[in-house]
């Protein structure tokens, strides 16, 4: 019979959830969905010196945002936070006992033992090693103490941790889907502390037992993880227990190959999504992190990507972060938008009172024409913010000697021939039928243009639409706002010569 798979997603409510976060539960999820399997969501809150106390729900928010929604463990269900499946809990801090009972289990049999060690020792030991270039770790001082003597410290309340029993010599290896063979030397690898003194379990033990009590078949989780395996595989092997897979996920990196940092996009997922970013463009973008499907194919929905995800394409090099890929995915995802779905979308980055401005019609023909100069909502409120917005929504005001196109010095002559060309535009518009199609406002205007200087025509004429020195072109701009409008702001600049 075939083993069910079970992945999970762990993240520890230390801040908020990041890209790199999203995209290990992005795979997780893909895998377990791929073959009917499940998905956990655990809260790893074991250490609570880094605690934040609005970690969790901002982790459950971002993946319900991004459509990342687990079976089983810690999920949101219509904003109400859920803890529920076979396992119990799926909240470590209240697992406790859980722990508990492994690590007596573990020092029963010496894998694990009481270390007294203050932190003024082992701070010590640490400067003494730096000192003479020895590895780091543990010095096995505690390691033999006397059973009657750990009574008696314990007994007195003497500040205490467990710690892992690694051996001194072999070595742990096992066979990543990502990595292949990975091996670590056991001396190198330390005697990590498994219970803590505040009676918490460190991550390395917690993350160990739950993983077995839940049933989970496949790790897959950041490469910062590789050192800690052969920790958890021991402890596996303490308990008799099989382990599961392993695959470590390439680091994310910079455009120069460093770890990625906030400035180059390692930033929260829900600021993602105040920036405009769609769940689908960074779900897609950071799909891609690390993964391809081998073919030229780049747009994949979620589900299209259930269907062709494999770990076995993933690869062993960092994986760089391209804002401008995730750029070009947003922008492709936003023209897939339904026109009205497009309106919403960047009504919601304008002023309010945009919306009453402008009739829907209008909106509907506007919003194409912003798109090609946005990739995300926040480039919009930027536009606006920079005053490039505003002509689309009220009549411009501008100085008169804009009007007037580079080539022609300010005189009373230049002004009169601007004058002239605006009117015999406007006669021309006024003359012809309605038409939303920039292609044919051009064919009415093309023949005046061409005869008369197309500088000394279309200049004037766009900034008399637009009251800008750059902007669309006139014909669109026309097309847009409609002839009559089109006449009125034609009319206001003749009045300003
Ligand atoms: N709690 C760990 C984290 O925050 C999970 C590591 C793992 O998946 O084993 O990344």
């Amino acid at each position: 019979m075939n083993q069910k798979i079970v992945t999970r997603f762990a993240p520890s409510p230390t801040g908020y959830l990041h890209v790199g976060g999203l995209r290990t539960a992005l795979y997780a999820y893909l895998v377990a969905t791929k073959s009917q399997g499940d998905f956990i969501l655990r809260i790893e809150d074991t250490d609570r010196e880094r605690y934040v106390a609005d970690g969790i729900q901002n982790i459950l928010e971002s993946l319900t945002w991004a459509h990342i929604t687990p079976n089983q463990g810690v999920r949101l269900e219509n904003g109400t936070i859920i803890n529920s499946g076979p396992a119990g809990s799926y909240i470590q801090s209240e697992r406790l006992p859980i722990y508990k009972k492994y690590v007596e289990e573990l020092i029963a049999k010496s894998h694990a033992y009481y270390c007294f060690c203050t932190p003024e020792r082992l701070e010590e030991v640490r400067n003494y090693q730096q000192e003479h270039k020895l590895p780091p770790g543990y010095d096995g001082h505690c390691l033999h103490l006397d059973p009657q003597e750990i009574e008696n410290r314990i007994r007195a309340n003497e500040r205490h941790v467990v710690r892992l029993h690694m051996p001194d010599s072999g070595e742990t290896k096992w066979d990543d889907v990502i990595r292949g063979e990975v091996s670590f030397k056991n001396s190198e690898v330390d005697d990590q502390v498994l219970l803590k003194s505040d009676g918490y379990p460190t991550y390395h033990l917690a993350v160990v037992v739950d993983d077995h009590e839940m049933n989970v078949t496949h790790v897959i989780r950041g490469e910062e993880w590789i050192s800690s395996t052969p920790k958890h595989l021991k402890l596996y092997e303490y308990f008799g227990w099989t382990p599961p897979a392993f695959a470590h996920l390439p680091l994310l990196l910079n455009s120069d190959k460093s770890k990625l940092s906030k400035r180059q996009g390692d930033v929260a997922v829900l600021d993602y999504k105040t920036k405009g970013y769609l769940p689908e463009a960074l779900i897609n973008f950071v799909a891609f992190l690390g993964w391809n499907p081998g073919t030229e194919q780049e747009l994949f929905t979620l589900n299209e990507l259930v269907a062709i995800f494999s770990l076995a394409k993933v690869n062993k090099a960092g994986a760089v972060f391209n804002i401008e890929k995730l750029d070009w995915f947003n922008r492709e995802y936003l023209k897939k938008l339904p026109p009205e779905d497009l309106v919403d979308y960047m009504l919601t980055y304008l002023p309010e009172n945009y919306r009453e401005v402008r009739d829907r019609e209008f909106l509907l023909r506007l919003a194409p024409l912003l798109l090609e100069r946005i990739s995300k909502g926040s480039d919009l409120s930027e536009m606006y913010t920079a005053g490039e917005l505003d002509f689309y929504f009220e009549n411009p005001s501008y100085d008169a000697s804009l009007l007037l196109w580079k080539k022609l010095s300010d005189t009373n002559e230049s002004r009169e021939l601007v004058k002239k060309h605006l009117s015999e535009i406007a006669k021309i518009l006024m003359s012809e039928p309605h038409s939303n199609d920039p292609e044919k406002i051009k064919s009415y205007l093309w023949h005046y243009a061409e005869t008369n200087g197309k500088g000394e025509v279309l200049w004037p004429l766009r900034v008399a639409l637009s009251g800008k020195e750059k902007s669309p072109d006139p014909f669109v701009l026309i097309a847009l706002l409609g002839q009559n409008e089109s006449i009125t702001r034609i009319n206001s600049a003749i009045a300003l010569l």
